[in-house]
């Protein structure tokens, strides 16, 4: 009769409201879902025009920074050209102008290019097995000439037991390469010191780079590790050697920073984990010993 259709029509209709109710949450679901990845996008998409915008910063520097040596070089050639009876004396000061601006140059162009290779993913690394302390030991030789004109005077202490890290040899022979370049540059002719530590962490061998220079301001603590970053006058600088030593460092694990105040000197420390297994060894050692 009409009661049971009546019944039947109630079922269905409950049926058909529970489908929807059912369907209304996977779409509210899908819409929440959506929501999310739209999200996503945005700040997927800002990163991308910030990362534009970054290298957009890095050409017009390199541009820039390449173009200042050449100008100069190009300059003092033209002089020289035009001025045929310019004194032998004078003919030589330019001359020097022009290797000095011209060795600028190369070094900037093969810094910005090791850069874009590390940035870029394309920088071939070889990690090997290698003491920390050979490494300095051939930096500091590298850079005894640079010591001795200054007279600086330079000293290395290193702990008896340093284990082995695994990095790329000419990797942290650059990295420790700059450090010394910077200590020298910045420590005062006649009574500059700089002082190397090593020493084992309990995870890390830790290098210290000391010297008595003018430090640096803690505002500044951080941007001299960016890329093109100088303070003041840096002359034959390039400000991208600490940026490209800091991702070396980076790249097996270490870190790479300064403590400095001014008037005080600074000391650039860099740390390498240890070699897991190495680091056993070491506990095993130590316990034994
Ligand atoms: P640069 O080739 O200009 O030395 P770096 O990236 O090696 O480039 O250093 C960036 C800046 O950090 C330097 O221009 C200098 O201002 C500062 N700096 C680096 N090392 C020292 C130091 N030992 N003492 C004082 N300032 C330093």
């Amino acid at each position: 009769g009409r009661g049971a259709l009546e019944v039947r029509d109630l079922v269905e209709i409950l049926d058909e409201a529970s489908q929807v109710r059912a369907q209304s949450r996977r779409l509210e679901q899908k819409s929440r879902e959506l929501e999310a990845a739209t999200a996503e996008l945005r700040a997927a998409n800002e990163r991308l025009q910030e990362l534009d915008r970054l290298k957009d910063e890095f050409m017009s520097t390199v541009s820039h920074e390449l173009r200042t040596p050449l100008t100069s070089i190009r300059a003092v050639s033209e002089i020289l050209l035009d001025a045929p009876e310019i004194g032998a004396d004078e003919r030589q000061r330019f001359l020097a102008i022009i290797v000095k601006e011209t060795e600028r140059l190369t070094r900037l162009i093969n810094q910005t290019l090791d850069m874009a290779r590390i940035e870029s993913g394309s920088a071939e690394w070889h990690a090997t097995e290698l003491d920390v302390r050979d490494v300095v030991r051939d930096a500091v030789e590298a850079t005894s000439q640079l010591f001795r004109e200054k007279q600086v005077r330079i000293s290395v202490t290193a702990g008896a037991d340093v284990p082995p890290v695994r990095s790329d040899r000419d990797r942290l022979m650059q990295v420790v390469l700059n450090l010394l370049a910077n200590a020298v540059k910045f420590s005062p002719a006649g009574d500059g010191r700089v002082e190397v530590r090593i020493g084992a962490r309990p995870e890390a061998v830790q290098v210290d780079v000391r010297d008595n220079g003018p430090g640096i301001p803690r505002e500044h603590q951080e941007a001299i590790f960016e890329r093109f970053k100088q303070l003041g006058d840096t002359p034959q600088g390039s400000g991208l050697g600490l940026a490209i030593s800091r991702r070396i460092v980076e790249r097996f694990g270490g870190r790479l920073w300064v403590e400095s105040a001014v008037g005080e000197g600074s000391t650039f420390s860099f740390t390498l984990p240890l070699d897991p297994r190495q680091a056993t060894g070491g506990e095993a050692r130590r316990a034994a010993g």
